[in-house]
């Protein structure tokens, strides 16, 4: 599986539709200060479910609405998709079959927070399912932030234990048993 596409609308600074193409296995975004780079990585963190304003650099949540420039007014909602080349079909289970996968996230400014995947409406659980022990998800290890690698060379040894387990891919398996074990 590989990330082919991000997409956004009304998504902080990227209020018109965009479409950032991940051509290659390594990409490097370029710009000016201010013009938008981490803001894409938000949008990144934000489809895959995170929930913390302060995580995405904001207040609110609904400070990833775009929210007016000199030049435009503020917009109501904001969407992301992550576009997922699944020709190698390593996607878990029922996905597996889907050539493509995509991973949407829409909210608009009255709270409302919905996921989809492959178009059809999820829950944000069934995303976070879908890429654990992928290493891709709302806080996991493919998105190094800055302070990330002393903070993973400090951590106390049941917090660094976590982020073996996701980068062995067991940690699918152990959120398994932890939902069997309280039905
Ligand atoms: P640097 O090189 O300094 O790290 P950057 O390219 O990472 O810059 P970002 O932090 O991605 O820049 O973008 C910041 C810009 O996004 C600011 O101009 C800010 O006003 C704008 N921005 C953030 N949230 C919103 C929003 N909700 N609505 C409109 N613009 C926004
Ligand atoms: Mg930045």
């Amino acid at each position: 599986m590989r990330l082919k596409k991000i997409k956004l609308a009304g998504f902080k600074s990227f209020v018109d539709p965009t479409t950032v193409p991940v051509a290659a296995n390594l990409v490097g975004i370029v710009g000016p200060n201010g013009c938008g780079k981490s803001n894409i990585i938000d949008a990144v963190r934000w489809v895959m479910g995170e929930s913390s304003a302060r995580h995405l650099r904001g207040d609110t949540l609904a400070d990833v609405i775009f929210s007016g420039s000199t030049s435009r007014k503020p917009v109501s909602q904001a969407s992301v998709e992550l576009v997922f080349d699944n020709s190698d079909g390593r996607a878990p289970g029922e996905y597996a079959r889907y050539a493509e996968i995509v991973v949407r996230r829409e909210a608009s400014r009255d709270g409302a927070s919905d996921y989809f995947l492959n178009k059809t409406r999820c829950r944000r659980k069934d995303i976070t399912d879908l890429f654990l022990g992928t290493g891709l998800g709302p806080r996991a290890y493919s998105i190094i932030e800055q302070g990330m690698i002393s903070r993973i060379v400090e951590a106390r040894p049941e917090d660094l234990r976590l982020f073996l387990e996701e980068a062995a891919g067991i940690s699918r398996y152990k959120e398994r048993r932890r939902e069997t074990e309280n039905r």
